[in-house]
């Protein structure tokens, strides 16, 4: 289904982005208890599509978040996804490989958890770390990075062809914005569990990441595997703008309870 909102923040296939052209702070003309009224309707809505999705069984959504720190990834899929029946939603975080992650390609520990048919797939961090820390610190020659943009176009390609379909969502917040967030995590002793000190490292970085995302995008926003860029300093926008993608994403995948086995219609439970 067509959605301003959805075409609004998509990373257009085909065209370059850059993030000095989108605004952290829109609120893409939405009012703040509005968008809180609408985000309880978008989910109840996305929540009657995934009882359909599950019954159907054929195809699978697959929800992928990547972002920097302090983004809201974790919030924004707690209030979006929370109350959707645990059994057809599945999160897989994804850190810094370990143990039996080490000795196999970059794929390997996503291509696992690959939601089932009948499934939603949400992933905090993804398979696009290996092309962008993985870029930015230098954890692999530039030989083998570059190749990946390549594969992970290939790799997302056969999940569409076998029957995912695939958003990826960008929180876009900005450079300040981090900053006060990290800063509260330091100073709030119940929030200072989610800060590392490399964080700050990373926040060095800054724009190094950020043209390390915008290459990303350009060259893995496909049509059948598309990106969208969230603008995320408020987290109310944040999170109608997710649902209102997720629910868009499903309307368009459109799934169908199938109908009883024939032999069931009118027999008498006894
Ligand atoms: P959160 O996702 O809540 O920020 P952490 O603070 O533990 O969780 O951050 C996870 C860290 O793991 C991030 O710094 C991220 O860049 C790193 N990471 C994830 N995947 C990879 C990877 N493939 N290679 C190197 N580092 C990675």
């Amino acid at each position: 289904m067509a959605d301003t909102v959805r075409s609004r923040l998509l990373v257009t296939p085909g065209a370059k982005f850059l993030f000095s052209r989108r605004d952290p702070d829109d609120k893409l003309g939405w009012e703040k208890e509005a968008a809180k009224a609408e985000l309880i309707e978008v989910k109840a809505k996305i929540t009657e599509i995934q009882y359909r999705l599950a019954a159907e069984s054929k195809q699978a959504l697959l929800v992928v978040v990547q972002a920097t720190d302090a983004s809201g990834k974790d919030g924004v899929i707690r209030n979006v996804f929370s109350g959707i029946s645990a059994a057809g939603v599945k999160v897989s975080g994804f850190k810094a490989p370990v143990g039996d992650e080490t000795h196999h390609d970059f794929l390997w520990r996503v291509h696992r958890v690959v939601p089932a048919h009948g499934e939603i797939g949400v992933w905090n961090r993804s398979h696009y770390e290996d092309v962008l820390v993985v870029r930015v610190k230098n954890f692999v020659p530039k030989a083998q990075w570059e190749k990946r943009y390549r594969h992970i176009r290939e790799f997302e390609r056969l999940l569409v062809d076998e029957g995912t379909t695939i958003v990826k969502i960008n929180l876009h917040i900005s450079q300040d914005e981090q900053r006060q967030r990290l800063q509260d995590r330091i100073d709030d002793s119940t929030e200072g569990w989610k800060f590392r000190l490399g964080d700050l490292d990373d926040r060095k970085l800054w724009p190094e990441f950020m043209k390390a995302y915008e290459v990303a995008f350009n060259e893995t926003s496909l049509a059948e595997a598309p990106w969208y860029v969230v603008p995320a300093n408020r987290k109310w926008v944040r999170d109608l703008a997710v649902a209102r993608i997720v629910l868009a994403t499903l309307q368009d995948m459109d799934p169908r309870i199938p109908p009883p086995d024939p032999a069931i219609v009118g027999v008498t439970v006894v």
